[in-house]
């Protein structure tokens, strides 16, 4: 092999030196003046916005916001933090949507608290990365600190372990693989494993999360891989349809690798029985995996943590901090009863996690994990942990379970409005129910109401099917919404979809059609 050489004649090219402005950009000892400026002039925005805002939303469409984002010429820079602030408040800030608003109701986002979010602006600053310990150090002992408090709010044991990730849907993946592995261990050689992956299956209740089935395509089972177990009167997987299940499973021929239990189903905050579901789950030699990305915030309530009975006999546990503990996207874990499993989450690069780190004890985060490079989401939790405590945390979730148990009592006792099952956790599913003539429009009157609501920016709710019907959905995780808030928004509702079923029968008896 020859090693190139520049010839004498030729002259190497000129060193390229970044322009002034743009090394003064790089956050070093240098630009700390202009760091503080910007984040505090980012900082002023948002503090206006958040003053300011009168409604959730604007219900701006994306057609009227597209242009808008469309015509910024990414190649020509506006040159300072100051002017592309005021840009922002077009293309961004002044129709937002605002989830502290006491009147955003529709999905599982929550106010952040501000001790989290003190942890952001420290964490993207440091810019630690929790793969490795070369890349972290005091990062990677607070993230495990957090998984081992978590671990033993759960009540997983000695030997549980576990790691942060982006979100529940990762949570949930990650935790199937580890199921998946564990139900190929003895199928020894690449043969036996195509003959068994296409056999694996996952019962889970027919209200749990669509993350499931996703996973369960990631990790190329078979498209019917996921059975939806029917529940009962409140959208509780029936534990005695598991039991069947996994009995017709194992006569099938079929192998079934989890079941998913789900603590707080994201339409209804319906907890599974999971001390049943342990029994069953033990008596049968299947993982169990509670989903608890909704659920989770009972861990730190201090008056509904036995909700959750039974999530201490789990073999995995997702939990979203960024959906019941106040945190802001993202901040989720996975937590498994024993660490050993995590191996099957385990690869090792020369360059980063060589095998002999572990025989060296250092503690590499990266060999439990889905991601490589990953954010430092725990300082969040931490920092809120330091300044607020659990229970402050449990009594503000506990403030949101009570808060929408007085909104179904309302909902419920109006004569406009239909509603499901009452929530173990912060939802409400209801409809409006046109009385007399244009009772068959309650669907398309409760969709033109979702979305009429929406358009005013006054208030936003969630939409959903109940037995291939269009219900509504209050979703609860701000104690600031009272219930007058709740109040005022039915009747918004009921003002549209009563003003579209009358249009709609008017309309009917003046022009008839046919
Ligand atoms: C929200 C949710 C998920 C998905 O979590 P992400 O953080 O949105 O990825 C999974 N399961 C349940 C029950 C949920 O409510």
């Amino acid at each position: 092999m020859t090693v190139p050489t520049y010839s004498v004649e030729t002259t190497p090219p000129a060193p390229a030196t970044a322009p002034a402005a743009a090394r003064a950009q790089l956050l070093n000892q240098g630009s700390v003046e202009q760091y503080r400026q910007a984040i505090a002039d980012g900082v002023d925005r948002v503090v206006r916005r958040v003053s300011g805002v009168d409604r959730p939303g604007t219900g701006i469409t994306p057609a009227e916001l597209a242009p808008v984002v469309d015509r910024v010429d990414l190649d020509r820079p506006l040159g300072d933090a100051g002017a592309a602030l005021d840009e922002l408040e077009d293309v961004y800030l002044r129709d937002a949507v605002w989830f502290h608003h006491p009147r955003y109701l529709a999905h599982l986002n929550c106010p952040v608290v501000i001790p989290a979010l003190l942890g952001e602006a420290v964490l993207t600053a440091v810019n630690s990365s929790l793969d490795t310990w070369d890349q972290s150090a005091g990062a990677t002992l607070i993230e495990r600190r957090l998984i081992d408090w978590t671990a033993q709010r759960i009540g997983l044991g000695p030997d549980a372990d576990g790691v942060f990730t982006s979100g529940g849907s990762q949570s949930n993946l990650q935790a199937l693989l580890l199921a998946r592995e564990e139900a190929c261990a003895d199928a020894l050689g690449p043969a036996a494993r195509a003959e068994l992956l296409p056999r694996l299956r996952v019962l889970t209740s027919a209200a749990g999360h669509f993350s499931v089935q996703k996973s369960a395509k990631l990790l190329g089972l078979s498209p019917d891989a996921v059975i939806a177990v029917p529940t009962d009167g409140r959208r509780r997987i029936r534990p005695s349809a598991v039991r069947d299940e996994i009995v017709r499973c194992r006569q099938a021929g079929l192998v079934v690798m989890a079941v998913v239990g789900t603590a707080g189903t994201t339409d209804f905050g319906s907890i599974d029985p999971l001390a049943e579901l342990a029994g069953i789950c033990a008596a049968a030699g299947v993982w169990l995996h509670v989903d608890a990305a909704y659920g989770c915030g009972l861990l730190v309530s201090p008056t509904r943590r036995h909700l959750l009975d039974g999530i201490e006999r789990a073999d995995s546990v997702t939990v979203d901090y960024h959906k019941s503990f106040f945190q802001p996207v993202s901040s989720s874990a996975l937590l498994v009863r024993d660490r050993r499993v995590l191996r099957h989450a385990t690869y090792h690069a020369d360059y980063l996690n060589p095998a002999r780190m572990v025989e060296q004890r250092i503690p590499n985060q990266v060999d439990k994990s889905l991601q490589t490079t990953r954010r430092f989401d725990a300082l969040k939790l931490w920092l809120t942990l330091r300044v607020m405590g659990p229970d402050a945390l449990g009594a503000l979730f506990d403030e949101v379970v009570d808060r929408a148990a007085d909104a179904w009592q309302l909902v419920s006792e109006d004569p406009r409005f239909e509603v499901v099952t009452r929530s173990q956790l912060s939802t409400v599913v209801f409809r409006y129910l046109p009385t007399g003539p244009g009772r068959e429009l309650a669907d398309a009157a409760n969709l033109y109401a979702r979305e009429a609501l929406a358009a005013s920016g006054l208030a936003v709710v969630a939409g959903t099917r109940v037995d291939g019907l269009h219900f509504l959905k209050f979703t609860l995780l701000n104690p600031a919404t009272t219930v007058e808030d709740v109040g005022h928004v039915l009747d918004l509702i009921a003002t549209h979809a009563g003003r579209y079923v009358h249009d709609r029968t008017t309309a009917e008896l003046t022009c008839p059609v046919g």
